[in-house]
């Protein structure tokens, strides 16, 4: 059974809009508060900051129906039975996750809260933070005076930007790290819309969900890195990683998934989670030098595609390069960490020019670099006259290209494909030097 409930949602980015939505989607009255007055202002006129597929439709639906509210009135949070935390925990130099925003919003939460509440983390956090999150909370309360039921659950999302929405109507499973049996019941009736499929909800206590979260991304980043490695083994050795994964993948202790080589992973949570994690186990003096490899791998790996252009072209001196694919994955415009910043750089530092086109994430990618590279319309457009193309982001329109007017369009018939999705022999067939990752 369900029950309605009224929810407020702190953070307003990939992972609260995203959670605020859905939640409304069922029925809920949410209110989603941000800092960002100029995010907020967008969203109470139906605009939606992020690329993510689906989420415009439920966002403006819910606006209409008043079920989506939007503030950036942090005392607003007295509104609701429960409270989720879903700001940013950036790393911070020392790979150490930035946790002023997580603890500044449970400070709010306690000057603020009138009435019994739950307390959902579901930012993503080291273990531990929970607690300090109620101690927190705790001290704001006893300040005022006031005696109120409260319970902090650490609740770790686990969506794919790319397909959120879907991720989060249908969960592979949900975590919850609850301290208090009362809360324990309200946390399953919030849930039990989405578990329909018959995915699990599962319990357990606080520090074992915040690393869970942890360790699943840790494991997925361990899985790419170690392909890649293998990848450039197979170059050297002369095997094809693509031959090389299908034979692995086909064992099912070892699965099909996130075993495709290629130009690193980027993005917001991996290489963060994985410096967080990593520096977790040397505040306890605990050595992990699995964990550290994983970015080590990783960071190394963002070179390989530049390395391979060097290598062919010596001179990158005023060459110009067409890239396709912007943001750190397919289906989004999110570009923090992504491969294609590493390159664009190297290039540019090396005295080259980018021409680069990406289907959502220009926004994002010309707050980075503005005037220092150059923007195409559409894909084809930045392959005129360019000295080589360059893939590194997978979207489904760069699938299936037009090869032959790709050839006419290029100064040279040259592709450096850093997600492997071109058949080789079918472009050398085409008069292509084709350059991929481990083939
Ligand atoms: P984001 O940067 O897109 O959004 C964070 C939002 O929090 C921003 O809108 C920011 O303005 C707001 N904010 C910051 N401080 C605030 C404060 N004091 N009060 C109110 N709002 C404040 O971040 P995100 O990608 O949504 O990630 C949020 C958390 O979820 C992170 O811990 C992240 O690791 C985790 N997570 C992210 C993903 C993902 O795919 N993006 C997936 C799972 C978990």
């Amino acid at each position: 059974m369900t029950y309605y409930m009224n929810i407020s949602v702190i953070g307003t980015g990939y992972v609260g809009l995203v959670t605020a939505a859905c939640l409304s989607e069922i029925g809920n009255e949410i209110l989603c508060i941000d800092i960002d007055h100029e995010k907020i202002k967008k969203l109470k006129n139906g605009h939606i900051p992020i690329y993510e597929p689906g989420l415009e439709e439920i966002v403006k639906r819910n606006i209409k129906s008043g079920r989506l509210k939007f503030s950036t009135q942090v005392k607003d949070l007295s509104f609701g039975d429960v409270a989720f935390i879903a700001v940013g925990t950036p790393p911070k130099e020392s790979g150490r996750p930035d946790l002023s925003a997580v603890y500044q919003v449970a400070k709010s939460i306690g000057e603020h809260i009138s009435r019994q509440t739950i307390i959902v983390d579901k930012s993503t956090v080291p273990v531990g933070t929970a607690r300090e999150v109620e101690t927190i909370i705790r001290a704001q309360t006893k300040k005022r005076r006031k005696n109120i039921q409260f319970s902090v659950v650490s609740n770790p999302e686990f969506l794919k930007e790319g397909s959120a929405v879907m991720d989060f109507m249908k969960p592979d499973r949900i975590v919850l790290g609850i301290k208090e049996s009362w809360a324990k019941q309200k946390m399953k009736e919030l849930y039990a819309a989405f578990v329909k499929n018959g995915h699990p909800i599962i319990v357990m206590n606080r520090e074992s969900a915040e690393m869970a979260k942890y360790a699943s991304n840790a494991m997925l980043a361990c899985k790419i890195s170690f392909m890649n490695q293998i990848a450039n083994l197979c170059e050297i050795v002369g095997a094809d990683v693509e031959s090389v994964r299908h034979a692995m993948s086909l064992d099912q202790r070892i699965g099909e998934h996130f075993l495709y080589a290629g130009a690193g992973y980027g993005g917001s949570c991996f290489p963060k989670d994985v410096q967080a994690l990593s520096s977790l186990a040397k505040d306890i003096q605990y050595p992990t030098p699995l964990l550290d490899a994983i970015e080590e791998v990783n960071i190394k790996q963002k070179l390989v595609l530049f390395q391979k252009i060097q290598k062919f072209f010596k001179n990158i001196e005023g060459r110009r390069f067409a890239i396709w694919g912007l943001s750190f994955k397919p289906n989004t415009d999110d570009t923090r960490e992504a491969p294609s910043i590493t390159i664009i750089d190297k290039i540019l530092n090396s005295g080259g020019i980018v021409s680069a086109y990406d289907p959502k994430a220009m926004t994002e990618i010309k707050k980075i670099f503005g005037k220092k590279i150059q923007y195409g319309k559409e894909m084809y457009q930045i392959c005129k006259g360019a000295d080589a193309l360059i893939l590194i982001t997978e979207w489904p329109e760069f699938r299936e290209p037009d090869f032959n007017k790709i050839k006419k369009l290029l100064k040279n018939p040259v592709i450096f494909d850093g997600r492997n999705i071109y058949n080789p022999s079918l472009l050398k067939k085409k008069g292509f030097l084709y350059f991929g990752v481990g083939r």
